[in-house]
């Protein structure tokens, strides 16, 4: 057993800017239900993002169902969904009764390939069934290449939903994340680069759909001094209070992004002088928020994921593998896929190889020396 404190993936991080916020709301009684920190927090989100217009509701989750109803995704119909990515991005096309429609991840950035989108959506034209959406996800904060895939989605005429949960605060060519589809979704997870304990964020520059999802995020409440009902809703709006804590933690986004770049950088340098890892790329022409550093074991490595992970845990160290592919998942099995070079499963690749390493903007550098040395160590031992 070991006894040293524990060093977790992404803890949350607190400034301490959160308490006044929610002190406001306390001394106004605006406990719940929204009130001046959910409008403020919103206002904050559009002016850091520079979306035109935001909705903060109880989840990243939920405002990918709403953004899905907005775009009349319903039973039966198709959405495309990048395969690597977290199943909550998937979880509402089948919450729509819809069915997903898988694409590879391209080596690059490792989201979703260019190149398989445009096959899917070739064969899904040549078929009268194109989707009704389509969803890009930029993994563990890099931005996938919005240029190409916007442009494919532009010619078939499918809107795109940002899956931007995890990159609050990257950008692509100048432009921030969650900003480039027909709507953007942000999480405030506890995992996440800043947090509202849980939270999200639906962005959109269509005024119209997001008072439209407020309706519905609000129980869809018709106009009458009664309770009228002509539509399903929800109830999926941010409460005033962990509003409150975003506000808090917004305030530190840049010293966030900063603090986890330089944790992947050195990680990097750390392990530089040792053979058999890749790190996640970064794109030219943009900025990853690096909310965690992964990299991938290479066959000379001699080292597979599962192992690396165990030696860390035994230091109790939290590290995990990247996200299993969603058409690799017991849930989704039958769902068609695109691959990004046929024959070749890039995205279950990067499953097979990669971990994630401890990246809290938190994280203290003894913390990271400790991890580094016993990657190193665990390495050195594997490779004959
Ligand atoms: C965290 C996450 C979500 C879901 O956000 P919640 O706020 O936890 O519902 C969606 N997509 C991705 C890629 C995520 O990492």
């Amino acid at each position: 057993m070991n006894h040293s404190k524990r060093i977790y993936l992404s803890p949350p991080h607190m400034s301490g800017d959160e308490q006044s916020f929610i002190q406001q709301a306390f001394d106004s009684n605006w406990i719940a239900p929204l009130g001046e920190n959910v409008v403020q927090f919103e206002n904050e989100i559009c002016r850091y993002t520079g979306s035109p217009s935001s909705l903060a509701v109880s989840s990243g989750t939920a405002a990918i169902h709403l953004a899905l109803i907005l775009l009349g995704v319903s039973r039966n119909d198709y959405v495309i969904c990048q395969s690597l990515t977290f199943v909550a991005t998937a979880n509402p096309i089948l919450y729509q009764g819809a069915q997903p429609v898988f694409i590879d991840s391209e080596p690059d950035t490792w989201n979703m390939s260019p190149a398989a989108l445009e096959k899917a959506l070739y064969k899904m034209n040549k078929e009268n069934c194109l989707p009704k959406a389509v969803i890009i996800v930029n993994l563990l904060g890099q931005s996938a290449k919005y240029e190409e895939l916007c442009t494919i989605a532009e010619y078939y005429q499918v809107p795109v939903i940002e899956d931007a949960a995890e990159s609050l605060g990257s950008s692509y060519k100048g432009k921030k994340c969650g900003t480039f589809g027909k709507f953007g979704i942000l999480s405030f997870n506890g995992n996440k680069i800043i947090t509202t304990s849980g939270g999200g964020m639906l962005l959109s520059d269509d005024h119209e759909a997001l008072a439209r999802a407020k309706f519905l995020a609000t129980q869809a409440r018709d106009p009458a001094i009664h309770y009228e009902h002509s539509q399903t809703g929800f109830n999926y709006r941010m409460s005033n209070i962990l509003a409150g804590i975003g506000r808090g933690q917004l305030l530190h986004i840049e010293e966030r992004v900063e603090a986890r770049r330089e944790i992947f950088n050195r990680y990097k340098s750390g392990l530089s002088t040792i053979d058999g890892l890749d790190f996640m790329p970064e794109l030219p022409d943009s900025k990853s928020n690096r909310w965690l550093t992964a990299l991938t074991l290479s066959p000379e490595s001699n080292l597979s994921p599962p192992v690396l992970l165990h030696a860390l845990e035994k230091e109790n160290i939290e590290s995990r593998p990247i996200w299993k592919p969603l058409h690799t998942q017991p849930l989704f099995r039958g769902s068609p896929y695109f691959e990004h070079e046929n024959g070749r499963d890039f995205a279950n690749q990067l499953f097979q190889t990669g971990i994630c390493l401890p990246s809290g903007s938190s994280l203290t550098l003894e913390e990271q020396e400790k991890t580094i040395e016993i990657i190193k160590i665990t390495l050195k031992q594997s490779s004959v």
